[in-house]
């Protein structure tokens, strides 16, 4: 499997992909490494997971340069996903012991009741590239703290991070036979499916998620699946600063080149101040800076998988021959690697794939509405079901509009963001499930109900 780098277009290095057999193996061997570490018990687990995170806190530099070397991601993002990601391990230490307690329901009488987690066994965690600490550790992490074996498969555009969170977790003392990964595209996450691990835990499309709940169903196992979205924000006509308001919205659809699961991708504005939002929306947008992903002031990096380019451009051409207009953007970059330039597109509406498909990039489609009600209805109109934002300055009328989504998260003046203490979860085509908080930690436990005489 050859390793390029998005932004130069040169080989960076070549992995060797496991053959269906090796995974298979490799399911045996952890089989056989997960009862010791269960064992082991939670305080114990978590010290070695606090110890993993202070190597990858020590190296975070070289760590930062192979993220964004294999998937174009601007360097000080690779900072801030790495550093980001920290809190994981400490809302970990903070909560895991507490939830994975056992729980004494009825102490006295002739039964006694309690609840005890026991892990679910050997989960295999097939991820993405866009955020992989972000998502790795949202299961990864949770699924070894809470007494499971793991075997990793990276996405193909993230594998060599994928091969460093192996090497610093056994560093940090998790035995090998507890975690493994398997690298690979397409075939190896198939041969996973076809084994029979006691779970499957998923980042990615939808596409790719729906294939895999059909797939492992008559498994009778755990599935849950964080998928794409079609995130809406709404722009309010009380928004205390238009500006400061733009320049969110603008970092909410481009960070991370847009391509992060909760990314803004779609904008709704009140028409009484959509002229003042689009213009300063448009200028930030132009203020930013493309190129070399190393570079320590770039914003906009490298688009990850060059296939993606051609989506784009499909979404925005079959916008403007519908009608809409390109305010900014599109414009082809010189010299080699796979970028973008931002677009923006104004004019348009829900007849185009810009307001329904998920994009996934740097393009974002700006929609005037003249109400509440019209924008909630936009809103309202997908598929997906991960984030919706409001910006205002009253708190009753944007809940007014958030108690309508049909989504897992809502925001107030605030978006593309994840904290560790909430469910982060999606409804309809954005999955099934929910990582984080207690209930994060739970997906990777079963209950066992003890009714006991003595
Ligand atoms: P993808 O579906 O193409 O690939 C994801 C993983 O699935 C990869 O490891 C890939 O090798 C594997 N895979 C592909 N085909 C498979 C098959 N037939 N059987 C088993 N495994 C298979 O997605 P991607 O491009 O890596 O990620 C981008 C998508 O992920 C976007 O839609 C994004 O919104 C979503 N995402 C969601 C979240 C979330 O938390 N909801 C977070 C990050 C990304």
């Amino acid at each position: 499997m050859i390793i390029i780098n998005p932004a130069t277009e040169q080989e960076i290095n070549t992995l060797s992909e496991d053959t269906p057999s090796k995974v298979a193996e490799r399911l045996q061997t952890l089989r056989n490494g997960q009862k010791a570490w269960q064992a082991l018990g939670v305080s114990k687990r978590l010290e070695i997971i606090t110890r993993f995170g202070e190597l990858i806190k020590s190296n975070t530099e070289e760590l930062a340069n192979i993220l964004t070397s294999e998937t174009g991601k601007p360097i000080q993002q690779s900072r801030n996903e790495i550093n980001g990601a920290h809190n994981r391990i400490d809302h970990l230490q903070t909560n895991a012991e507490k939830w994975l307690a056992s729980e004494k329901l009825v102490e006295e009488g002739q039964t006694l009741e309690s609840i005890q987690y026991e892990p679910l066994g050997v989960v295999a965690n097939i991820s993405a590239w866009n955020f992989p600490y972000n998502v790795g550790y949202n299961v990864f992490l949770y699924a070894l703290v809470a007494g499971n074996a793991v075997l990793y498969k990276p996405s193909e555009f993230s594998s060599l991070t994928g091969l460093e969170f192996e090497k610093y977790l056994h560093q940090a003392g998790v035995p090998k036979d507890v975690f493994m990964t398997a690298i690979g595209g397409k075939e190896v996450g198939q041969a996973i499916l076809e084994l029979d691990f006691d779970g499957y835990f998923f980042t990615g499309s939808y596409a790719t998620g729906k294939h895999i709940i059909q797939t492992v169903a008559p498994k009778m196992v755990p599935v849950q699946l964080e998928l794409g979205g079609k995130d809406p924000l709404y722009i309010m006509d009380d928004v205390a600063d238009i500006k400061q308001s733009a320049i969110n919205a603008a970092e909410g659809a481009f960070y991370n080149n847009g391509q992060s699961c909760c990314a803004v991708e779609r904008i709704y504005v009140h028409e009484k101040i959509y002229d003042e939002f689009v213009e300063e929306l448009v200028k930030e947008v132009k203020g930013y800076k493309i190129g070399d992903p190393k570079n320590k002031d770039t914003f906009i990096g490298a688009i990850t998988r060059p296939q993606q380019i051609e989506i784009l451009d499909n979404q925005v051409n079959e916008a403007l021959e519908k009608g809409a207009q390109k305010l900014t953007g599109g414009n082809a970059l010189e010299g080699v690697g796979y970028f973008y330039e931002p677009v923006v597109l104004v004019g348009v509406n829900h007849d185009m794939k810009i307001m329904k498909e998920e994009s996934f990039g740097p393009i974002i489609g700006i929609q005037k509405v003249s109400s509440d009600e019209e924008a909630i209805d936009l809103m309202k109109d997908t598929a997906y079901g991960l984030t919706s934002a409001v910006f205002s300055a009253d708190e009753e009328r944007a809940k007014a509009v958030l108690s309508e989504m049909n989504t897992g998260t809502v925001y107030w003046n605030c978006c593309d963001r994840v904290s560790p203490n909430l469910p982060w979860s999606g409804r309809g085509n954005s999955g099934v499930g929910s990582t984080l908080s207690s209930q994060g930690i739970r997906a990777f436990v079963q209950p066992k109900a003890y009714q006991m005489r003595p």
